[in-house]
């Protein structure tokens, strides 16, 4: 999915490292998709006091909703998309030449890189759609990189006591994704079945959040509920959660990121200069590539606001 926002905002960045383990509640923003009748999403990142957890600078809940859900062909650079669905079937089309299909429980992990094109599309008339988009922001180093795309419909499992946790990306315990990431991280979709108490093995030198997505959660002696993510801080060895009834949360996590980010409509970067570049190219028609089954049309580029864009120096909250 695309940052449909017709004036986005300027991300603010500010680094929320070096707390330790900490339990901190991030409420959901509703954002309406312009455009799209009816759309709405849920976006708990960025945040204006957590602009990133580990690599993960975007997560939006879509639905459950009935919809057609069709998004034009739109840009994005300087980073990965992650989606997820969760109910309903997606159509994929990108410049590198993706036509897929992606059905719950599977990956779509698309690099952008220097530049990308794509669509989305529901399947069906009006079908469920419940699905999560996360975006990962590339390193300095890889932001550049050329586009990819990768699918993966078989996704290792960690399982536990009740516990069934299917590994997006990175690892969890012994379940390692072979998804293609650039930061260390992970990312990773938790069920719960009632009455389940089991404890998730983290990385210490990563920081977590945690987004409960069905039912309830108790996180470390902390009920949680659906709706705002949890932020988790660093510096855990384990995690233990519990659900009275079935439930299913996110994971997500990673070193954090060393890097000021730049966030506008879909592009990551490092200035406002690489932004206006990126912007400018699509306005133009250059560097995106074409999406074979499409015409001309696209999602425009919002203007830029009147101001310069500028990341944020890091600093504690
Ligand atoms: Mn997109």
């Amino acid at each position: 999915m695309s940052d449909l926002d017709a004036h986005p905002a300027v991300t603010e960045c500010r680094s929320v490292a070096g707390d330790g383990a900490v339990l901190e509640f991030f409420e959901a923003r509703s954002v309406p998709l312009g455009g799209i009748r009816g759309m709405r999403v849920d976006r708990v990142l960025p945040h204006r006091s957590l602009p990133t957890v580990g690599a993960w600078c975007f997560l939006d809940q879509f639905g459950p909703q009935r919809t057609d859900m069709s998004v034009l062909p739109h840009p994005h650079t300087g980073l990965q998309t992650v989606t997820w669905p969760m109910r309903g079937e997606i159509h994929h089309r990108d410049s590198v030449g993706s036509d897929v299909v992606v059905r719950p429980g599977q990956l779509n992990l698309m690099t952008a890189g220097h530049g990308v094109s794509h669509s989305e599309f529901s399947i069906g008339d009006a079908p469920l759609t419940h699905a999560l988009q996360l975006w990962l922001a590339l390193p300095a180093d890889r932001a550049g990189i050329e586009a990819g795309f990768e699918q993966h419909t078989e996704l290792p499992r960690y399982e536990r006591d009740g516990l069934r946790a299917t590994v997006l990306v990175g690892g969890l315990g012994d379940a390692v994704s072979p998804a293609t990431v650039h930061t260390p991280l992970v990312g990773a979709d938790v069920e719960l079945a009632a009455g389940t108490t089991a404890n998730l093995p983290l990385r210490p030198d990563f920081e977590h959040a945690l987004l409960v997505i069905e039912g309830e959660v108790n996180v470390a002696g902390t009920p949680v509920p659906a709706g705002p993510l949890l932020y988790l801080g660093t510096g855990r060895e384990e995690l233990t959660v519990s659900a009275a009834g079935d439930a299913r949360a996110f994971l997500i996590g990673g070193e954090p990121f060393p890097d000021e980010l730049v966030m506008w409509w879909n592009f990551v970067a490092r200035s406002h200069e690489e932004i206006a570049a990126a912007r400018a190219d699509w306005e133009h028609g250059d560097r995106f590539g074409h999406i074979a089954g499409h015409g001309a049309e696209r999602i425009p580029a919002p203007e830029l606001p009147g101001v310069r864009l500028r990341p944020r120096s890091r600093r504690p909250r």
